[in-house]
């Protein structure tokens, strides 16, 4: 989760540019790559690292304030989406971060800080082998 504290434009990629409204912003992805949860989590947090995903360019002009996280067995990111897009005072950020996927966004705009308890009451009961939602 990514706090905004003025109106923002942006330029993301083939996305071209957005303009931002301040407040929260929620992206989710997965982290199955190199050094996974814990390299994934460190490089968004510090904002280091050269521009890649969508993420990065918001991340560039915005602060972290939270990370929920799952570990889980294979990756639900598409469904955490969708419990998102389901939150009330959350709004798409279209095409944003979902350019390998079908969904409409991977990135949920909210004017003020998302609830953790709501949203593990919207994702539902885990997967087999799956962990417990937490948050840093
Ligand atoms: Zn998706």
């Amino acid at each position: 989760m990514l706090q905004l504290t003025r109106p923002t434009h942006i330029d993301v990629g083939r996305l071209g540019r957005l303009s931002l409204a301040p407040g929260f912003y929620v992206y989710v992805g997965s982290a199955f790559g190199a050094g996974g949860l814990r390299a994934r989590v460190e490089r968004h947090w510090s904002g280091r690292g050269r521009p890649h995903w969508h993420v990065d360019y918001l991340r560039a002009v915005s602060r972290p304030v939270a990370v929920w996280y799952q570990v889980q067995q294979s990756s639900r990111e598409h469904d955490w989406a969708a419990a998102l897009a389901r939150g009330r005072g959350l709004q798409p950020v279209p095409g944003f971060g979902c350019s390998d996927c079908r969904c409409g966004s991977h990135l949920y705009h909210a004017a003020s800080a998302p609830s953790f308890d709501a949203f593990r009451r919207r994702l539902g009961r885990r997967k087999p082998g799956d962990g417990a939602l937490q948050r840093l």
